[in-house]
């Protein structure tokens, strides 16, 4: 196969080592990600898998098929209030947040810096980007009336306000933001500071929308830790058969059978890592994403405890960028791991109000 020849010719064994060293992390490597994927298995799989059988209950749902793991709310899930409606609430939220995030928001909407129209031969899905010379954040989107519309302004937006409160920072030129998981932290997290105002955006729906959120923040952990450990097995075995692959993904599959009652559907159906398209398109590791996630589930318990106290520990890792490593600043906001128990119980706080 022409990837093991070139990656062996770079002298690397397998894609494995060079798939690390292509994430360009400092702070954890190959042996954080097992002990983490254990943890996983130990923790996380026995309370997403109570939580999603308990919903699947509430929506009386008996024979749990593969498609009904997308659905979370009974009747549908709740939408927000059209365009002018989210960009209205917006600047309310970011205004009542601080008086810096209301400067920014300001400044975002002035500058006309959303593109959020879908229209033919538009570039798809939604990204932050920057223009450093004019220290202006940019985010493109594609609004369609779903939930997903609101991440445009809390998760891009978190990005945006990170780009904004770096812009004179003399070393974010060479260290941008951080990695990835630093990035995805400054976003991630600030869709849960938002869930104080989502009321602005769903009205009745918004109790709805909370639990939704955390429920599928939650329940992707063991997902993405699944398809992570399907990337190594295959890349350390990069002349595996088809079928020799789909035996190693059912085999996880089955090591993860308590995450969901779709799981006992998927392990009798035709299952196949086929199934998960960015296992082959993207050449990397997921861990990153299934990793980072827990960060802001961090900064939803921190928040639910203190909110003032957890946006300006919030703020204050945001508007260092890339200084310090993506642990270091973590362990600077007072977070070491995430407590399954706690985290599982943020979603149940909101289920009955769902
Ligand atoms: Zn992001």
């Amino acid at each position: 196969m022409c990837a093991t020849v070139w990656q062996k010719k770079l002298g690397y064994d397998n894609f494995i080592e060079l798939g690390y060293c292509r994430m360009n992390r400092l702070c954890y490597g190959r042996q954080e990600v097992a002990e983490f994927r254990q943890n996983v298995l130990r923790d996380i799989v026995p309370a997403v898998s109570a939580l999603r059988t308990e919903n699947a209950k509430r929506m009386g749902i008996e024979d749990y098929k593969l498609y009904d793991n997308e659905v979370l709310i009974p009747g549908g899930d709740p939408r927000p209030c059209g365009k002018d409606g989210i960009f209205a609430a917006a600047r309310e939220m970011y205004h009542a947040m601080s008086q810096e995030t209301g400067e920014f928001i300001d400044m975002m909407l002035e500058n006309e810096a959303f593109d959020v129209d879908s229209r033919r031969n538009k570039w798809g899905g939604g990204y932050c980007t920057e223009f450093v010379k004019y220290r202006q954040p940019f985010i493109l989107a594609n609004f369609d009336g779903t939930a997903g519309d609101v991440d445009v302004v809390t998760h891009e937006a978190g990005h945006a306000l990170n780009a904004w409160l770096i812009a004179d920072n003399r070393f974010a030129l060479e260290l941008d933001c951080g990695g990835m998981e630093t990035a995805e932290t400054h976003s991630m997290s600030m869709e849960f500071f938002a869930w104080p105002y989502m009321e602005k955006f769903f009205g009745d729906g918004a109790p709805a929308y909370r639990y939704m959120h955390a429920l599928d923040a939650f329940s992707f952990i063991p997902d993405g830790t699944a398809v992570d450990e399907f990337q190594h097995i295959i890349y350390a075995h990069p002349d595996m058969t088809p079928a020799e692959r789909n035996a190693a993904w059912l085999g996880l599959e089955k090591s993860t059978a308590r995450i969901s009652p779709s799981r006992a559907y998927l392990i009798s159906k035709r299952a196949h890592a086929g199934s998960t398209r960015c296992i082959y398109t993207k050449a990397r590791f997921i861990t990153l994403t299934t990793a980072l996630r827990r960060p802001r589930l961090h900064f939803l318990l921190a928040s639910l405890d203190d909110y003032e106290g957890a946006f300006s520990k919030y703020m204050r890792f945001s508007r260092q960028g890339g200084e310090k490593l993506w642990t270091e600043l973590l362990a600077e906001a007072g977070f070491v791991s995430v407590h399954a128990g706690r985290a599982g119980r943020a979603c149940l706080a909101h289920r009955n109000t769902a």
